[in-house]
């Protein structure tokens, strides 16, 4: 079994569909090394075991809405696509979405994944519960009010399988999503603030070289949209943001307004979302660093050009998890679409981690990265406890992994 990218295959001994919550706990207390494994959307080991995968997928599928606490119960194989759709028939709707709406909610979370928007949070900044089985099989459930909450959220799946997640929902809405051409340098240096609270939900896509931002994608909540960005026009026709990408598969832009479910994504629910042949990266610095981010990424340009397809700036609301890319400082994140091509993209990844760890940038868990432990460790003001809280939850390693083994020791 390979992953989504089909660069990674699996090498656990067996990979079990549970049919029950109550046999996700048998198995987990059975076996000596498990770990949850979601829609395979991540690019590395990161999901991966020596002993028994375990997929959530069939196990019976439920979406229920508590109106008086504005939150959704979810269990943990639904895709973002089947929660948003069920949201907005019952009048809500999520805060905000990834450009994929075909990923799990639980694995999506487990690594920190997220949108884009000045004020708006990463997915797992929506998470108010976590139910999880640990390593002796027990179900546990953790609050915001619970300790050890903030860190048994973004986890990657290290102190045990998801089962359900209790989600905060908004009222629905409604966005209309335009895309403006041919944004220079000197605006994007000049009015970064201005341009990234432009619209609900602001996507920036670069080759980091002397085109500049070669489109925007605003998504916006407001009835109007600007007749011009800063000199960049917007696009008259339907754009990808790769060069021969199929237009069939990106949401409706032009500006006509639609379900939030429907424009926060870039990719519809309903088609491939690209060819699949593709590794991605991403990098998030706290948002003070933007601008020297970018010009340090500017500087690699050429560095890059042999393996890139696009990057995107985007950006998002500060939050509390202890792992998470955005805990503690709004933050400024660089994705990464390069070629299916691992020798060249691991090639090129040293020198962008030398120019950008040192300005405070997170690797996304989900995304290919080099940097280990040492590098890792201070980059995150709350890794000493999350260490410590895996040590209490899964003493004997039960979810640990080669992934685990290189990031935490
Ligand atoms: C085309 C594409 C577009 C993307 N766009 C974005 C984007 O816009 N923003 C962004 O931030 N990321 C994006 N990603 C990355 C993606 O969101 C992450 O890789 C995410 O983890 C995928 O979810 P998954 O269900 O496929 O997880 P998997 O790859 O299956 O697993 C990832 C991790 O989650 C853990 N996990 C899965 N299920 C559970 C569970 N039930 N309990 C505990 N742990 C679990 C696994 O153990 C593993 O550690 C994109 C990826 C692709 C392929």
């Amino acid at each position: 079994m390979k992953n989504w990218a089909g660069n990674y295959s699996y090498r656990a001994a067996q990979a079990i569909t549970p049919q029950s919550v109550s046999h996700v706990q048998e198995l987990v207390a059975q076996h000596d090394r498990v770990h949850a494994l979601g829609s395979r959307h991540s690019f590395t080991d990161v999901a991966d075991t020596s002993g028994a995968l375990i997929l959530l997928d069939q196990l019976p599928a439920q979406i229920s809405v508590n109106a008086s606490t504005a939150s959704v119960t979810v269990s943990a194989g639904v895709r973002y696509a089947e929660l948003a759709r069920e949201l907005h028939r019952q009048g809500w709707a999520l805060e905000a979405m990834a450009s994929l709406p075909h990923i799990s909610v639980a694995g999506a979370i487990a690594t920190g994944t997220h949108g884009s928007g000045d004020r708006t949070g990463t997915l797992s900044s929506a998470v108010c519960a976590v139910e999880l089985v640990g390593p002796d099989g027990q179900l546990r459930t953790l609050t915001r009010a619970d300790a050890d909450f903030a860190g048994s959220v973004v986890t990657a799946g290290t102190l045990g399988v998801l089962v359900r997640l209790e989600l905060d929902i908004v009222p629905t809405y409604e966005i209309r999503q335009d895309v403006y051409l041919n944004l220079g340098w000197k605006a994007v240096f000049d009015n970064f603030d201005a341009l990234t609270s432009a619209a609900y939900s602001v996507s920036m896509f670069t080759n980091w070289d002397a085109a500049g931002v070669y489109q925007t994608w605003l998504k916006g909540k407001y009835d109007t949209a600007p007749s011009d960005l800063l000199g960049a026009a917007p696009a008259s026709s339907t754009q990808h943001m790769l060069v021969g990408g199929s237009i069939d598969g990106v949401t409706q832009q032009l500006g006509e307004p639609g379900p939030w479910h429907e424009r926060l994504p870039h990719f519809r629910a309903s088609h491939n979302p690209s060819r699949g042949e593709e590794l991605q990266s991403e990098y998030l610095l706290p948002r003070e660093h933007a601008l020297a981010g970018i010009d340090a990424m500017r500087s690699l340009a050429k560095h890059m050009a042999p393996v890139i397809q696009t990057a995107e700036i985007r950006t998002m609301r500060s939050d509390d998890h202890w792992l998470s890319s955005a805990y503690g400082h709004d933050t400024v994140g660089f994705h990464f679409t390069w070629l299916r091509d691992p020798a060249g993209v691991y090639a090129v990844l040293p020198a962008m981690e030398k120019a950008l760890l040192p300005l405070g940038a997170r690797p996304h868990w989900g995304k290919c990265f080099v940097a280990q432990r040492e590098q890792l460790a201070p980059l995150y003001p709350r890794w000493d406890e999350f260490l410590a809280l895996r040590s209490r939850v899964d003493p004997e390693g039960k979810f640990a992994n080669e992934w685990t083994q290189r990031v935490f020791g």
